[in-house]
């Protein structure tokens, strides 16, 4: 086990100040609830950052006495917070009782809103998904009917699983840059280059109806919390996730923590400037950038073109046969040995490589993930990822380096939202707020009646279907792996 350092990231009380709650004077009354609230949380803290752990380590992580860590345990475990596991190493003696988090006190309302596609799920306090469904939707029909269907599928989830009321949070992955005061998750995030999105309220909308806070995050810092928690980065502690799908981002993970940046803005490489000289106008208004030459996008783009000039004869004959060329089929094609599609994703690969090449200079990474829709497109892309990384980056930085392919697919972003929320329920100042009541919900709220209904002609995937995948829109579960 980890070793246990006071908890100093709790500024409300240094152990000294809170070994003894008989030294306490002054509001006798109002300081002792204090001192009970603030021990509770610490203990409660203690319990979900350190797996097993037991009552002396409890003591000793929280500067406490045996007879408050025991009172607290007993409190924790009576409101159905915490619960005893399996037994610890004997140091001589009796071997000594772990304490654990139990992970069904609470459920958590997922998403991930896609340009493209809408992602939902139920997860306990791990992570882990007992819902999840995948669908096609459009972002560009607008912030109001895509919530709508959210909620229709959240209630949905609700009803197969009556038994996750009350929701503790709800957390949201949103494509692109979220701006988040102070990096952190809280206050009304921004969202950033949404058509049609820009400060639409769906944290108060969701929160109201649902009675639980919500949070916003761009979702390629969401998935690669999910690679953490679940996929390919589990056990490693500084990682590059890149996300290639319509444009192309990054999070990095450093000490097992994604860092976000002052603002939430970090990791938007897709707006780096790869070819000055190139005249492709970018969707954030400038030329050149890296994902206007090698997202999604543009690789479609340039396999329309192919196809509708002839350059690639495998390309038009698809689109002669009424297929609409997008970065799919281009990977496809190059699969099939189709030399513009070879080309194309070669190209692409290569500028994403050296962009990325910069990163793993700047950060030293053990493990590069590669993720997002166009990196399922085949080897050729990422052999070319490869390539580049290893021949721009210092020796140093790539010697024991892995660039490898996500396996987690959509769950990731899902995966990472109920991690993150869960961090949040969990962080000093917001336990604290919550703790005296054993559940941090809202549900004196907005009353049920007010839920918006689904749109009459997409209702929300019924009862029973779940085990053959709900069948409303396109359903897609790629990647359907579970969290632990
Ligand atoms: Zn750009």
């Amino acid at each position: 086990m980890v070793a246990i350092v006071p908890d100093q990231a709790d500024p409300q009380g240094s152990p000294e100040a809170v070994r003894s709650p008989r030294r306490v004077r002054g509001h006798g009354a109002s300081r002792r609830v204090r001192f009970e609230r603030d021990s509770l949380a610490r203990v409660l803290r203690l319990v979900r950052t350190h797996e097993g752990i037991t009552r002396q380590e409890i003591e000793s992580g929280s500067g406490f006495g045996r007879a408050v860590v025991a009172d607290r345990i007993a409190t924790l475990v009576e409101r159905g917070l915490v619960e005893d596991s399996q037994v610890g190493v004997s140091t001589g003696g009796r071997a000594p009782r772990c304490v654990r988090l139990r992970y069904d006190a609470g459920h958590l309302l997922v998403a991930s809103l896609g340009t493209t596609t809408l992602g939902v799920g139920l997860s306990d306090l791990s992570g882990r998904l007992l819902v999840e469904h995948h669908e096609q939707a459009d972002a560009a029909v607008g912030a109001e009917r895509t919530i709508d269907r959210l909620s229709a599928l959240f209630d949905w989830m609700l009803e197969e699983h009556p038994e996750a009321r009350p929701i503790w949070g709800i957390g949201i992955a949103v494509p692109g840059p979220v701006e988040l005061p102070g990096g952190r998750l809280s206050g009304p995030p921004t969202l950033h280059r949404m058509p049609g999105w820009h400060e639409f309220p769906i944290a108060r909308i969701l929160g109201e109806q649902f009675g639980a806070s919500v949070w916003l995050d761009n979702e390629v810092h969401l998935m690669t919390i999910g690679e953490r928690y679940a996929g390919r980065a589990s056990g490693a502690d500084v990682v590059l996730f890149v996300k290639i799908g319509t444009g192309i981002s990054a999070g990095l993970l450093a000490d097992g923590r994604v860092h976000r940046g002052a603002y939430g803005f970090a990791g938007d490489i897709g707006h780096v400037v790869v070819d000055g000289d190139a005249a492709v106008l970018c969707r954030c208004g400038n030329t050149g950038c890296l994902e206007a030459l090698a997202g999604g996008a543009a690789i479609a783009r340039e396999g329309r073109r192919a196809a509708s000039s002839g350059e690639s004869r495998h390309l038009a004959e698809l689109a002669d046969a009424g297929q609409v060329i997008t970065a799919t089929q281009v990977g496809a094609a190059a699969n099939r040995g189709d030399p513009f599609s070879i080309e194309l994703l070669a190209n692409s690969g290569r500028l994403i490589g050296e962009t990325l090449a910069t990163l793993v200079n700047a950060y030293n990474p053990s493990l590069v993930i590669v993720g997002g829709g166009v990196a399922q497109a085949g080897e050729i892309l990422i052999g070319a990822i490869r390539e580049a990384v290893y021949r721009r980056s210092r020796s140093l930085a790539t010697r024991n380096l892995q660039i490898v392919r996500a396996e987690m697919g959509r769950t990731a972003g899902l995966v990472g939202a109920a991690r993150a929320v869960t961090d949040e329920l969990f962080a000093p100042d917001y336990v604290r707020s919550w703790i005296e009541h054993g559940v941090p919900t809202r549900t004196n709220e907005i009353p049920r009646a007010s839920v918006a209904r689904p749109d009459p002609g997409r209702a929300a995937p019924r009862a029973g279907r779940r085990r053959s995948g709900p069948r409303v829109g396109t359903v897609a579960t790629s990647g359907t792996r579970s969290a632990p």
